[in-house]
């Protein structure tokens, strides 16, 4: 499909009702960021009521930004501002856990923006975080969307030693694209040995995402699956890229949905990923509860 307009099965529902506005008001109580809601996520409704897979009462799935809303990168895709970085709210862990438990989550996505300009690259807050979450939380699930840290290993090590269920970390796009897709400090080799380095340290389930829409070949992203699948990542989640503004970069095609599901077909069938959300309006931790404990837990 030609990239000058976009198709119906794009067309968003504003999210609505009770239960949205109740999380919007425990999250603006606690100074928290959610990309829910910074990124006008268009999965919103089903991510936080959680219920979109026949489920009842409770759960839910809500992606908090730690370390503010500033990144020290610039990626051309993204809509997140570029400099200007303000320190780190030391309350930031102890509040994210107090809102998870306000909420009633089961699953909770904790990303960040990069934070180059910190001597640990905010390592340490992150895994703070985590604990937190754990010390407070028992029983509830954490997955983690990290940065690559600069690959520097012993920064990884830090998140996995905080014990999250899921380390993500999102290669974006294939190879040839990661610039100008991505800030010049990221990489595709980076990317992978970030992943492989948290499969290869643990037991802890690793993901990625991949956006399409800027101009890959199909033998592209297939390559890149299987770069992944060798690296040892065990969950994928493939969507359309949605150009945030006239500044980011253009959408260079709109896929239909049963391309998705070709891909979907391809990585756990053929590729044998653990589970691939595939789909127009996926994103990185689109309904990732649900998915994890259908695909892991049962
Ligand atoms: Fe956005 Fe992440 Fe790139 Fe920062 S590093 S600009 S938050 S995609
Ligand atoms: Fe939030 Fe992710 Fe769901 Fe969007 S896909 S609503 S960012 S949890």
């Amino acid at each position: 499909m030609s990239r000058s307009r976009k198709p119906d099965w794009l067309k968003m529902r504003p999210p609505s009702g009770r239960e949205f506005a109740g999380i919007r008001e425990t999250l603006r109580e606690h100074d928290l960021n959610t990309v829910c809601e910074e990124a006008n996520c268009p999965n919103l409704g089903e991510c936080w009521s959680g219920r979109s897979a026949g489920r009842e009462g409770g759960g839910g799935t809500a992606t908090f930004m730690l370390m503010g809303e500033r990144c020290s990168r610039g990626c051309n895709f993204c809509d997140v501002e570029t400099g200007g970085m303000e320190p780190l709210d030391p309350d930031e862990p102890a509040n994210v856990a107090s809102a998870i438990a306000e909420i009633g989550l089961d699953y909770v996505v904790l990303t960040s923006v990069d934070r180059d300009d910190l001597s640990d690259q905010g390592a340490g807050h992150f895994a703070e975080t985590i604990r937190e979450i754990k010390h407070r939380h028992p029983g509830i699930l954490v997955e983690v969307l990290i940065p690559d840290f600069q690959g520097e290993e012993h920064l990884i090590e830090r998140i996995v030693d905080a014990g999250p269920d899921v380390i993500a970390h999102n290669v974006e796009t294939v190879e040839r694209l990661q610039f100008p897709v991505r800030d010049r400090r990221a990489g595709y080799e980076q990317s992978l040995s970030v992943l492989e380095y948290a499969d290869r340290e643990s037991d802890i389930y690793t993901k990625t995402s991949i956006m399409l829409g800027h101009g890959e070949y199909d033998h592209e992203v297939y390559q890149t699956l299987t770069d992944l699948r060798e690296r040892g990542v065990d969950i994928v989640t493939l969507g359309q890229y949605l150009q945030p503004s006239r500044s980011h970069l253009e959408v260079q095609r709109y896929d239909h949905p049963d391309k998705y599901e070709t891909w979907r077909r391809v990585a756990e069938e053929e590729l044998d990923f653990l589970y691939c959300a595939s789909g127009p309006m996926v994103r990185s931790s689109y309904k990732a509860g649900e998915l994890f404990v259908d695909a892991v837990l049962r």
